[in-house]
């Protein structure tokens, strides 16, 4: 029995950028060292080019070692690393395939081996995780999901949706969430939930993010100039897009070719995103801000909900988690986690918008407590974009009370 591992050091490529390739150097060095002590000497240790490594481990008494292995390489890269005068952190990302439970040929061993290990980076990276079977069916269903969702691209079956969100304080629609929506003609309306992640992996992101970026562009300047009252649109931003570093680039360029209005377009980013790329996120919500275009956290309180970012990003608004909303009025938890939410956003100053909202008493309790918008299925499913010109010229839906008007 013998196991293949395919590793990739996390991030090498920041630490090139920013302490130079002298330091790079020095550290895959001293990562091919650490590599080599965690392994015995019958084993093989490789660099495959780059910051990718392998290791093959042959052998093996049993399978359960692979693991014991794979768990020590992870724990060997947990230190800092001294190089020059500089203290490095660096994690690494392990994919395994074990021969023969896994496969019995070389190039598919690699293969799994690999896609364990691109397994591990999509969970957030800086781990280990063996091959399983299930993870070449998903990955194939995704493949196929992905293929699927270029022709789609190109055929038009893609529209976006608009959530209105509410304003507790004036009863009036201002905002709408753009939401994608994928008409299949076979299989019918599949869900975003399903398609962005395959999208995301099969790095379709990018484009498909700058379709919506624009779709959005278009829909503010065809309400403008259909005389509709100014709705600031936001779009949901991928990880994809904040790593290619083009957004800025791409939003000016949408901004003069479509003439709609900065002031008018705004971006969620889920709170896990914002976290993961802080330093390089802070940087181009600052450009964006700087264009009118406004930054609100999405998904808030699922992440870390550092307080760090909230201070260092310049948000407008921040988006509370429709789980802590689905129970509210029923678990004590969420009632406090909430509250606390929109405690915070007003010390910060920042608007608070609660999503997922199904019912009255959840409304009755937001209200109370000061939140600012809410956004879900007890005012409206998202609409399209002709149902939503008409809500945000309707007069104000609500009264300060509360109470819906006729
Ligand atoms: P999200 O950004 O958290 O979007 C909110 C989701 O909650 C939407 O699902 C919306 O339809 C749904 N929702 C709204 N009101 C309620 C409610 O009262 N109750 C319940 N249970 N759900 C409600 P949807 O449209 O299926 O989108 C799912 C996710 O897909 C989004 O979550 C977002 O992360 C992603 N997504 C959607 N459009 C895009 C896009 O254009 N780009 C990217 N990158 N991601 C997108
Ligand atoms: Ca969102
Ligand atoms: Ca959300």
């Amino acid at each position: 029995m013998m196991s293949v591992m395919f590793i990739d050091l996390d991030r090498f490529k920041d630490v090139n950028d920013t302490l130079g390739h002298e330091v790079g150097d020095e550290l895959l060095k001293t990562a091919g060292k650490r590599l080599l002590h965690a392994v015995r000497d019958s084993d093989t240790v490789a660099r495959l080019g780059g910051d990718e490594f392998a290791v093959i481990l042959e052998g093996l008494a049993d399978a359960g070692l692979t693991e014991v292995v794979a768990q020590k390489i992870n724990d060997s890269f947990s230190k800092s690393f001294q190089i020059m005068e500089y203290q490095v952190d660096c994690g690494l990302s392990l994919g395994a395939s074990i021969y023969p439970l896994d496969a019995d040929n070389p190039e598919d061993l690699l293969r799994f081996a690999d896609m364990a290990m691109y397994a591990v980076k999509e969970g957030g990276r800086n781990g280990y995780k063996l091959y399983s079977a299930d993870m070449n069916k998903e990955v194939e269903a995704r493949v196929q999901l992905a293929r699927e969702l270029y022709d789609a691209l190109e055929a038009d079956h893609l529209y976006l949706s608009y959530q209105p969100q509410m304003d507790l304080h004036t009863g009036e629609v201002r905002c709408a969430e753009a939401l994608l929506r994928w008409k299949h003609p076979k299989k019918g309306m599949i869900s975003p939930a399903d398609f962005v992640p395959a999208a995301e992996s099969a790095g379709l992101m990018g484009r498909l993010g700058e379709w919506v970026l624009r779709q959005c562009c278009l829909q503010v300047a065809a309400w403008d100039k259909a005389g509709v009252p100014p709705v600031v649109v936001a779009a949901n931003l991928s990880a994809h897009q904040l790593r290619s570093n083009k957004l800025v680039a791409t939003m000016k360029t949408l901004l003069e070719e479509t003439g709609a209005d900065a002031n008018q377009i705004e971006m969620e980013l889920s709170e896990n995103v914002a976290m993961a790329r802080a330093d390089d996120v802070a940087e181009q919500f600052d450009q964006l801000t700087a264009l009118g275009i406004g930054v609100s956290i999405d998904d808030f309180g699922t992440g870390y909900s550092s307080l760090t970012y909230l201070k260092k990003f310049p948000i407008r608004k921040i988006k509370i988690d429709g789980s802590f909303v689905a129970d509210l009025g029923e678990n004590d938890d969420d009632n406090a986690i909430v509250r606390a939410v929109i405690a915070l956003a007003k010390t910060l100053e920042l608007k608070v918008l609660a999503e997922g909202v199904e019912t009255q008493q959840q409304l009755d309790i937001l209200r109370k407590e000061g939140c600012d918008m809410y956004q879900g299925y007890l005012f409206s499913h998202p609409i399209s974009p002709d149902e939503l010109a008409e809500l945000a010229k309707s007069p104000p839906l609500m009264t300060a009370q509360g109470a819906v008007a006729d």
